[in-house]
C-alpha cells in the first residue's frame, strides 16, 4: 500500500487563514521586512512568495533588495534602521548572503525580538534550553507536520540527515522537545542506510536531490523531505523540475506517510515565518 502524502500545502492554508482572521479581529498591523541581497533566482523567488504571502494575511510588508556588491556596513545599517523601526516587527535576511558579507554578524546585528527565522544567537540559545522564542521556520513547519500525523511522539526514534543551523539542529532540538530518541547524521556519518532503517521518523535535509535511497526507509516510517533541488527532468529534455532529498518513488511505497516536493515542508516554512511575524508584533505591542 502506497503511503499517505502529508499535504503541507492544505495545512499551510489552514493557518493561514488562522493569522488572517486573527489579525483581523485584533485590528493588528503586523509588519515585516525582508532583506535580499544580490540576484539569486531561487532566492528572488522566495521573498516574492513570503512578501505576497505576508501582504494576503493583512501584514504589511517591506522588500528591500539590494545590490551583491553591497558593503558590509551598509547591510548592518539598514538592519539598524529596521531595528529602531516602529512598524516593523519581523525582520527577514534572505540567505545565502554573498561571500563578502559576514552573515552570522548579519543575523547577530538583527534585534532578537524581531528575528522571524529564529537564527539569532539569543534565539538559538533559548531554543536549546527549552525556553520560549522565535523558532526557526522550516523546523517548526517539520514538527507541526509531524505531529498531525503522528500527535504524540513520545518514544519514537527519529533521525534527522543534515545538521546545518537553519534546518537538522534545530529539528533535532525540536524532536528531543518532544521526547523523541533522536539521531543527527551528517555527510561524516558512517552506515546512513541502517540509521535510517532504523528510524520510525526521518527528517532529510542533507541537501542531495534523492541522496537517501527509497529501500532505506522502515516500512511503516514517516518521511518529512525538507529538500528542495532543481533538477533537468529526464523525461522532458531541457527542462527541470523540483525534487526533494528522499527518493520519493520508492521511499513512498514503505513509508507510512511522507511529505512531497513541491507541496510538503516549503508551504509550512512560510507558513511559520507569519506565525513567527505575527507572534513578535504581539509581543512588541504590549
Ligand atoms: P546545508 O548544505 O547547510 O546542510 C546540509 C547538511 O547535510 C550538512 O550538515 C551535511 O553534513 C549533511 N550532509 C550532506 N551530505 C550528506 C550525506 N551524503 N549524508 C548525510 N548527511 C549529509 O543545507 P540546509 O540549508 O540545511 O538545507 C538542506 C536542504 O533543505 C536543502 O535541499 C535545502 O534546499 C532545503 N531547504 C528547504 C527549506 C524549505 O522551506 N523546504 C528551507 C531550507 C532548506
Amino acid at each position: 500500500m502506497g503511503a499517505f502524502i502529508i499535504d503541507g500545502a492544505a495545512l499551510a492554508k489552514n493557518i493561514r487563514q488562522k493569522i488572517a482572521e486573527e489579525i483581523k479581529l485584533a485590528k493588528l498591523q503586523p509588519g515585516l521586512a525582508v532583506v535580499l541581497v544580490g540576484e539569486d533566482p531561487a532566492s528572488q523567488v522566495y521573498v516574492r512568495n513570503k512578501g505576497a504571502a505576508a501582504t494576503e494575511v493583512g501584514m504589511q510588508s517591506w522588500t528591500h533588495r539590494l545590490a551583491q556588491t553591497v558593503t558590509q556596513a551598509e547591510v548592518l545599517a539598514l538592519i539598524g534602521k529596521l531595528n529602531q523601526d516602529k512598524a516593523v516587527h519581523g525582520i527577514l535576511v534572505q540567505l545565502p548572503l554573498p561571500k563578502t558579507i559576514d552573515a552570522q554578524a548579519v543575523i547577530a546585528a538583527i534585534d532578537p525580538a524581531k528575528d522571524v527565522d529564529g537564527l539569532h544567537p539569543v534565539n538559538v540559545g533559548l531554543l536549546n534550553l527549552g525556553l520560549p522564542s522565535l523558532q526557526p521556520c522550516t523546523p517548526q513547519g517539520c514538527l507541526i507536520l509531524l505531529h498531525e500525523v503522528l500527535g504524540n511522539l513520545a518514544g519514537r526514534k527519529a533521525l534527522v540527515i543534515g545538521r546545518s543551523g537553519i534546518v537538522g539542529e534545530p529539528v533535532a532540538q525540536l524532536l528531543l522537545q518532544s521526547d523523541c530518541t533522536v539521531t543527527i547524521a551528517h555527510s561524516r556519518t558512517r552506515n546512513l542506510p541502517d540509521e535510517c532503517r532504523a528510524a520510525d521518523i526521518v527528517v532529510a535535509a542533507l541537501g542531495r536531490p534523492e541522496g537517501v535511497k527509497g529501500d532505506w526507509i522502515k516500512p511503516g516510517a514517516v518521511v518529512i523531505d525538507v529538500g528542495i533541488n532543481r533538477i533537468n527532468d529526464p523525461q522532458r529534455p531541457g527542462k527541470t523540475r523540483l525534487v526533494g532529498d528522499v527518493e520519493f518513488s520508492r521511499a513512498s511505497h514503505l513509508a507510512s506517510a511522507i511529505t512531497p516536493v513541491p507541496g510538503g515542508v516549503g508551504p509550512m516554512t512560510i507558513a511559520c515565518l507569519l506565525k513567527n511575524t505575527l507572534q513578535a508584533a504581539k509581543t512588541q505591542m504590549t
